[in-house]
């Protein structure tokens, strides 16, 4: 028996519309919102992981502020909003697994499989997925619900997640239906 978990990583406002405005972004909300529904319905926990910088945190050096604290930027998207038994945690660094208790809240939940949706592929999703992997984690890397700058970069995400961390890739559409997932 498995159970299941679905991961949305850094939806929030900078990283779609603010200060590391994503266009690709925009298109992984319908699909996104459509494994949510389906997942809180069947009773699998739906977990947020974003972003929430301090101004000393090492990423911020590198990218200029993004996801402040406290600041509208770090508001997860208002088209993906949390449902009253989804759980909301933040990151300071790319990996949704540093120092955030997602370990901690898995093992309680006794969760052995995730969904990766959001942002980056290649970035957050790949260094939650390395987390991930080493933790004993199977992942399901979400085709059409993450994404990156570029069409390259989410297609390098995938396959990086694909032959290093054993994910398997399946779109939305596959995992609604295939009726063998989400706790079918
Ligand atoms: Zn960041």
């Amino acid at each position: 028996m498995t159970t299941e978990a679905v991961l949305v990583i850094d939806m929030v406002n900078d990283f779609v519309t603010g200060a590391l405005e994503c266009e690709r972004a925009r298109r992984i909300i319908p699909p996104v919102k459509t494994l949510l529904d389906e997942a809180r319905a069947a009773g699998v926990p739906v977990i947020y992981v974003s972003d929430a910088h301090l101004a000393p945190d090492v990423e911020v050096g590198l990218w200029g502020e993004h996801a402040m604290k406290g600041t509208e930027g770090a508001e997860i998207i208002p088209e993906l909003p949390p449902g009253p038994s989804d759980f909301v945690l933040e990151k300071r660094t790319y990996s949704a697994f540093y120092d955030t208790g997602l370990d901690q809240l898995l093992r309680s939940l006794t969760i052995d499989t995730l969904y990766l949706t959001g942002l980056h592929t290649h970035m957050c999703c790949r260094h939650t997925a390395a987390d991930a992997f080493v933790r004993g984690y199977h992942l399901v890397a979400v085709a059409d619900g993450c994404d990156a700058f570029t069409k390259k970069e989410h297609k390098e995400g995938l396959d990086y997640l694909k032959n290093v961390y054993g994910a398997t890739v399946q779109s939305v559409t596959d995992i609604v239906a295939g009726g063998k997932t989400l706790a079918g």
